[in-house]
């Protein structure tokens, strides 16, 4: 493998005026940016946050729009040319509108998703769109209403269905569906969403659960791996072929004659490191780039103390220069300080 090795210097200097990519040791470059714009969220999935919450931060702790905008320059002018904003819940924040269209009119920034518990996008599908929004991840673990609240704590099925034809109807050039695939919760209904993908065009992505929640729900035996999920869908779909997909989404298939795509996420499993070209920006400034890793580089101290472009960069560059090979090395050296995947953003 093709070791990369070079100064700061010589990096930003080639970024600025050659749209060079972030790399790492490991010859990865970093051309997306992942921010989480809050950690509060009008739900309480039950794998991601404990019912009574999690220990806030105060809004005055958070990165500002403007400060987001700030950072997202920066790394445009690095090569970084994908957003997604995640959190906590994106359409909770106020300006989340504002952020979208700021973001859009950076140059560079070609394509701008957001993941979303879908719970108000029937009302933000259009203003996001016009906005400059280009693709929507909708997060839904059941079609089932009292499942809905079994496992999020909240009523809301029916709003996220709505929503969801909201972003199809629109229609936004990307939707995917998001489902955490849990073993005695929704494994009867990989084939009721698997059929979404008949006459929609959309993407239903199953995805593995993972060891981020404070109460450890993971290790109540509701893990389905990759492989159960794919024998599963093999089981209904024996015809069903793999297709090519995004950098960290190669398990990818399609229904001969269906409108949409199938996909599984080795989010636990780990089997797509080696593609991994994103950077992480929490809600409180930090940089993280692995979502397994613990280590965080600070931005928001420097973003605040009138620190200079080229230090916003030098950190970013750091981070993802001491990016571990994958996650499992990158868990090795952590002791989970997070409480919840709303404070890493997903
Ligand atoms: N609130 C938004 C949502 O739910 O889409 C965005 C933030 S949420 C943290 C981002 C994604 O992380 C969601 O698709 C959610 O299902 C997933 N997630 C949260 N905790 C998880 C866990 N322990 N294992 C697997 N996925 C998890
Ligand atoms: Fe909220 Fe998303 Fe976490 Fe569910 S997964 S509690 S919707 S942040």
């Amino acid at each position: 493998m093709e070791i990369q090795e070079h100064s700061t210097d010589s990096i930003i200097t080639s970024a600025m005026d050659d749209r060079v990519s972030i790399k790492d040791s490991y010859g990865r470059s970093f051309n997306y940016l992942r921010v989480a714009v809050n950690e509060r969220c009008n739900l309480r999935c039950v794998y991601c946050m404990p019912e009574e919450g999690i220990d806030f931060l105060s809004s005055e702790q958070l990165l500002t729009t403007d400060e987001m905008i700030k950072v997202i320059e920066i790394l445009s002018s690095a090569g970084v040319n994908k957003i997604r904003f995640t959190g906590g819940e994106p359409l909770i924040r106020k300006d989340i509108v504002e952020l979208v269209s700021r973001t859009s009119e950076i140059s560079g920034i070609n394509s701008i998703h957001m993941t979303t518990n879908g719970i108000f996008l029937e009302e933000f599908a259009r203003p996001l769109f016009d906005a400059g929004l280009t693709g929507l991840n909708i997060s839904l673990d059941t079609l089932d209403h009292q499942k809905f609240i079994d496992i999020t704590r909240r009523p809301g099925l029916e709003k996220v269905l709505n929503g969801l034809q909201a972003a199809l109807e629109i229609p936004y050039p990307s939707v995917k569906l998001n489902v955490v695939a849990m073993r005695d919760f929704n494994q009867d209904e990989i084939k009721d969403f698997a059929e979404l993908t008949k006459d929609k065009s959309l993407i239903v992505r199953f995805i593995e659960l993972m060891p981020f929640d404070a109460h450890q729900i993971w290790k109540t035996g509701k893990f389905l791996g990759t492989q159960k999920i794919r024998d599963e869908l093999k089981k209904h779909y024996p015809d069903m072929k793999p297709v090519s997909g995004t950098a960290t989404e190669h398990h990818l298939f399609h229904v001969p004659g269906y409108q949409g795509n199938i996909g599984i996420i080795p989010s636990f499993t780990r089997s797509l490191c080696s593609n991994c070209n994103r950077i992480r920006l929490t809600a409180d400034g930090k940089i993280r780039n692995c979502l397994y890793s613990d280590s965080e580089y600070d931005l928001m101290s420097v973003l605040r103390n009138f620190g200079m472009d080229s230090d916003i960069f030098e950190i970013v560059n750091h981070a993802m220069l001491a990016k571990p090979l994958d996650g499992f090395e990158a868990q090795k050296n952590g002791d989970h300080h997070r409480e919840s995947m709303t404070q890493i953003g997903g």
